[in-house]
């Protein structure tokens, strides 16, 4: 059996590994479009921080692939050929397959904003954009971050770790829009700004101009030595278009990561999966769902029957040495929103139909387990339940009693 996998990022790894649970014989390529091996993708803002102590962020060495007994091919795959199972690569090569798996992941949008083609501007997506911006740094005092997702945060932080002004311009509302809520943001907001960032929220970049100036639809005008594009990624599915599988906003698989060609599957940032909580196919561009899918994938492709049991969007980041996990839905609508503060915590619960929807814990990182574990097993845990859990402060003690019951029934007869 020839597999190939294009890509050789997390879902990549995750896949040689549950290829080789079951077919330790079959050939196994990978097509390296960055010619970087496999890293930690979210490591590359430490390495931005600390490049000495942060040089090696390999997510799976050389020695696991030559273990493997892993061909990697350093090119990009340019186009899939369906009818004849041969994918032709940029170098030139044309590589068989027998089984494909898609694991491309996310690209880095570009927004269309006047100036933005030139050098001292960057996306931070790969090592390649962190090891330029490591080159520059000498020259770099003051910095101007578009976004303020994950992406945003992260490059934000290891600028100023390195002693730079940092000023985010987000056009929502709020800072991380897409995780927290407007007190949560603000909350963050504020050890942010104490730390000396200058966030703009609100506001839209409209001009690069050549002269180290950033212009804002106000009319404001930002100094930068460095802009860094991060306003958000896409699944990078060109080769899928191409071929004719259906995509959707990520290519479109099955439970068992199948895409409408029955020997092409697609895993990781690229494709569609369960999200529990809001019983939808999304795309869940994380790093444990890519390496998870990735390994049920390559399972699947060497010929087990391993469904996909679905997934929720969590996170946890450490900002600036503030914690915060979210998980769950970003909306509550049509449900309750109960809320703990004190002094640096802050935890909000989204709670609807006695079920834990959401939650968003800053400082509170003890909870986040069984808070996890709630929205995820579906838990029915009334909000009673839950205010009686921040009455007293939300520690492991004060978890509802409810909650072991429902994690034994979930251990025993699934989730709800
Ligand atoms: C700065 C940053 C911080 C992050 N922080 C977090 C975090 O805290 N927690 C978290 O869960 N996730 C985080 N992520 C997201 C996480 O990195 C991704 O979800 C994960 O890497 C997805 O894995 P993947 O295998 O799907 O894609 P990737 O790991 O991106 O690998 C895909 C690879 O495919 C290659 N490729 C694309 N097209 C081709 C082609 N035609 N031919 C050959 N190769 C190709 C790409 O160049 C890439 O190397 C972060 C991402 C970034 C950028």
């Amino acid at each position: 059996m020839k597999y190939v996998i294009i890509g050789s990022g997390i879902a990549a790894c995750g896949a040689v590994e549950g290829i080789r649970s079951t077919d330790l014989c079959g050939d196994i390529t990978i097509i390296d479009g960055e010619k970087r091996g496999a890293y930690t993708r979210p490591l590359i803002s430490y390495f931005l921080s600390d490049p000495d102590r942060y040089r090696d962020i390999d997510y799976r060495s050389l020695e696991f692939f030559g273990e493997q007994q892993v061909e990697i091919i350093p090119s990009r795959a340019k186009q899939i050929d369906r009818s004849d199972q041969i994918i032709s690569l940029d170098n030139g090569q044309q590589i068989e397959y027998d089984r494909l798996l898609i694991a491309t992941g996310s690209c880095p949008l570009s927004p269309p904003i006047p100036g933005a083609e030139q050098d001292w501007v960057s996306t931070f997506y790969t090592i390649e954009d962190a090891e330029l911006i490591v080159g520059q740094a000498a020259q770099i005092r003051e910095v101007v971050v578009i976004g303020s997702g994950l992406i945003g945060m992260k490059a934000a932080e290891a600028l100023h770790k390195r002693g730079m002004y940092v000023h985010m311009v987000e056009k929502e509302a709020h800072i991380l829009p897409r995780q927290l809520t407007p007190r949560t943001a603000e909350f963050l907001n504020e050890h942010l700004s104490s730390s000396g960032w200058d966030i703009i929220t609100g506001e839209e970049v409209t001009v690069i101009h050549p002269q180290h100036k950033v212009e804002l639809k106000s009319g404001r005008m930002l100094s930068a030595d460095l802009v860094i594009l991060a306003v958000g990624t896409r699944p990078a599915v060109e080769l899928a278009r191409q071929s004719e599988l259906d995509v959707r906003t990520g290519i479109v698989v099955d439970a068992y990561f199948q895409t409408s060609d029955p020997k092409i599957y697609a895993a990781g940032d690229v494709a569609e999966t369960l999200n529990l909580a809001s019983q939808q196919l999304e795309v869940m561009a994380l790093l444990p769902h890519a390496h998870r899918e990735g390994y049920l994938a390559g399972c699947n492709m060497a010929g087990q029957s391993k469904p996909d049991p679905g997934s929720i969007l969590m996170n946890s980041v450490r900002l600036l040495g503030w914690n915060i996990c979210s998980a769950g839905a970003a909306d509550y609508r049509g449900g309750e929103l109960l809320t703990w503060q004190y002094q640096e915590q802050l935890l909000e619960l989204k709670i609807r139909d006695n079920r834990l929807i959401g939650y968003i814990a800053i400082n509170v990182p003890e909870a986040a387990g069984p808070l996890t574990n709630s929205v995820s097993r579906k838990m029915a845990i009334s909000a009673a339940s839950w205010k009686e859990f921040l009455a007293d402060g939300p520690q492991l003690l004060n978890i509802p009693p409810v909650y072991w019951q429902e994690l034994r029934r979930a251990e025993a007869y699934g989730s709800n």
